[in-house]
């Protein structure tokens, strides 16, 4: 049994999950930044012993996905976005301390591509990416059933690659990369940037609110919609293009109303990706649904204990 832990920038879940990537009890907090790292350590082991005492769980191990930048080697925290004052805290030595067990963190986009890889829609896949779109764009890339790595074990950023340099400018640097047109609050600020005084809907507006207006037949909704496919299809066709891989795994929130977007999305790959073998790459959808990121927290510790995923892929 592994205990898993998924910290995110507004809340923190704790659950058991087992060898098959079933999760047996779980809980979670919000994660509350201000109130300190150490605060927020004994809420961690708090959690994890009341899940594993529901679950009559004894521990083999702790996985953890954090939002990121983490260092998986050292353990550390590096320059998170929502608790800047948690940089160089380190989860890893201190679990291990508290509890008596090996643990592994990884960026928690690793995370779910290693869980999806394992055990969801990219099982059996040797060559796999993991995309989520929500707030943000991340991902992880697995080749031969291991997480790539980039120099120093560095997260490659697959959202912040560029799909039209005259773009808006995004915290990474870039002009007009992939999150700063895709995300859900591209989608957000493209409508409010075009929406008429007297639009009927322009309070409360998200990704979610917009994907239904335009199921309702909304017109502006219904563009905004056109124009996230069209952006979501060319980031996708770029990483095809790159890696040619088996399967591309898509989760993330906006991703849920997917069903909107894969016309389209297939249309521009198959413009777009002429030199390569774009139709023997599958195209699926998440498949762990809520619990994914717990599920991914725990892979992390099968990944680096079970399958030598410690090093460099
Ligand atoms: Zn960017």
């Amino acid at each position: 049994m592994i205990g898993a832990i998924d910290i995110g920038g507004t809340k923190i879940a704790v659950g058991v999950v087992d060898d098959d990537g079933r999760v047996l009890s779980q809980a979670q907090c919000p994660t509350d930044v201000e109130r300190g790292y150490g605060e927020a350590l004994e809420r961690i082991e708090h959690m994890l012993r009341a899940v594993l005492t529901e679950a009559n769980a004894e521990l083999t191990g702790i996985g953890i996905g954090s939002t990121g930048p983490v260092d998986p080697f050292t353990g550390e925290f590096g320059d998170v976005n929502f608790f800047p004052a948690w940089r160089g805290r380190n989860p890893v030595a201190d679990l291990a301390r508290i509890f008596g067990v090996r643990v592994a963190m990884e960026n928690d986009a690793d995370a779910s591509a290693l869980a999806e890889a394992a055990w969801g829609a990219g099982k059996d896949k040797k060559c796999l990416i993991y995309v989520t779109v929500g707030t943000g764009i991340g991902g992880g890339i697995i080749l031969d059933g291991h997480l790539y790595r980039g120099v120093d074990g560095a997260h490659p950023e697959i959202g912040h690659h560029v799909v039209d340099a005259s773009g808006p400018l995004c915290m990474c640097g870039f002009h007009g990369c992939w999150e700063s047109l895709a995300a859900g609050p591209a989608m957000v600020s493209w409508v409010e940037s075009r929406m008429p005084e007297d639009y009927p809907h322009r309070d409360h507006l998200t990704a979610k609110r917009i994907c239904e207006l335009a199921q309702e037949g909304d017109g502006l909704a219904r563009q905004a919609v056109d124009r996230e496919a069209r952006y979501l299809g060319l980031g996708l066709a770029n990483l095809i293009t790159l890696f040619t891989p088996d399967a591309i795994v898509l989760g993330g929130s906006v991703m849920k109303s997917a069903v909107l977007f894969l016309e389209e999305i297939r249309r521009t790959i198959c413009r777009c990706c002429r030199f390569v073998p774009y139709e023997k790459t599958e195209l699926n959808l998440a498949s762990l649904g809520e619990d994914a990121n717990l599920i991914g927290a725990a892979r992390v510790w099968h990944h680096r204990f079970t399958q030598g995923g410690g090093q460099h892929a």
